[in-house]
């Protein structure tokens, strides 16, 4: 993000009154804990503030210092439509194109308000008025922080905030282990620990907190795991009737699909949900190396995201999504063979 940019944000925030934040449709980690620490820096400021996510996210998430403000656009769309059209500025986080923001989108094509894009997935498009967009970066989270410091206010950095920004870094690292991890990274990470975040409690509030049926539901995703040896690819499915035995609630599948990319050999893992409701089959993808799931996903799956992850979905059955994507997969057997 350029200088003059941030002179004219600056300038900007020094007038605004009405703040949205905008995280993505079925916001993870990252995008809600970017939203709360940016939220709580700007409330810290005197602003009038709202987080308005465009559905529901995973109760994992639910404890984080600020989350019982966040605006569901599902549950309250009158409300959250007049706060977007009455903004000031709006901030969209963890996204680069407005069609991810779900059925919110269509209001945010109407707001007057500045747009300030923060996000690190390739190809943002150009809606916003700031873009602040770098692939580089580990997580808006990590992005967040530096904006903060960019606008040289690092000192305003409460415990809340450090908690939130700690914890969209950790998920969206897979806990500091994926490529985009860097020595930045860590320093960011390190300065958060020192302003209050609680490393070891986050990490717990996080990960441990499987119910019984949850931990059910991955061995059943473990049975069904299948693996192409040849192509180095591993996916899993999950149908609804399993997910209804198992008494699936929203996050329950989150970093199942890393369990593909842990066996040895492996470069490229999948995982194919069902949403009977909405007639879809949702899927995550992950890489290592250099096979890009992003394109992989753009151009089969209506998806996109990172080099190493990225999310699509398919109409087809179940049955047929995992045929589509074998017949797909061959295609790419240069890429994916040893
Ligand atoms: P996940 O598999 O965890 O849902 O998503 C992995 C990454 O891909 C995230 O960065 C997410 O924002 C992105 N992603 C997930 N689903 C979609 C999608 O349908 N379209 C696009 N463009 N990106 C997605
Ligand atoms: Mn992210």
């Amino acid at each position: 993000m350029i200088e003059q940019s941030i002179l004219e944000i600056t300038s900007e925030l020094s007038t605004a009154n009405n703040i949205v934040i905008v995280p993505h449709k079925g916001p993870d980690g990252d995008a809600i804990g970017s939203s709360l620490g940016l939220y709580h820096f700007l409330k810290g400021k005197g602003h009038f503030v709202n987080v308005i996510a465009p559905n529901d996210y995973p109760d994992f998430l639910k404890w984080l210092p600020g989350q019982e403000n966040i605006l569901n656009f599902e549950k309250c769309q009158e409300d959250c439509k007049k706060l977007i059209l009455e903004a000031d500025i709006i901030f969209t986080l963890d996204f680069n194109v407005l069609s991810r923001a779900g059925d919110m989108h269509t209001t945010l094509e109407e707001a007057e308000a500045t747009f300030i894009m923060i996000d690190h997935h390739p190809e943002p498009a150009d809606y916003a008025d700031h873009i602040y967009s770098d692939t580089t970066m580990s997580s808006t989270c990590q992005m967040v922080y530096q904006f903060i410091e960019k606008l040289r206010a690092v000192k305003s950095i409460t415990p809340e905030i450090a908690t939130c920004l700690y914890t969209g870094i950790m998920t969206d690292t897979g806990s500091f282990r994926f490529r985009s991890t860097t020595s930045t990274t860590h320093r960011v990470i390190a300065a958060l620990i020192d302003k209050g975040a609680d490393n070891t409690l986050i990490h717990q509030m996080i990960y441990d907190t499987y119910s019984a049926n949850r931990m059910q539901l991955l061995g059943v995703a473990l049975q069904n795991l299948r693996v192409n040896k040849e192509l180095r690819t591993a996916y899993i499915t999950l149908s609804q009737e399993e997910l209804d035995t198992n008494n699936f609630k929203k996050g329950d599948t989150e970093g199942f699909v890393n369990y593909g990319l842990a066996l040895e050999g492996i470069i490229f893992a999948a995982i194919f949900i069902e949403h009977k409701a909405d007639g879809i089959i949702k899927m995550s993808l992950r890489s290592k190396g250099s096979f890009s799931v992003n394109d992989f996903s753009r151009a089969h799956f209506e998806g996109g995201g990172h080099v190493n992850a990225a999310g699509g979905k398919s109409d087809l059955s179940l049955e047929d999504t995992v045929i589509k994507f074998n017949s797909v997969l061959n295609k790419y057997s240069e890429q994916l063979k040893g």
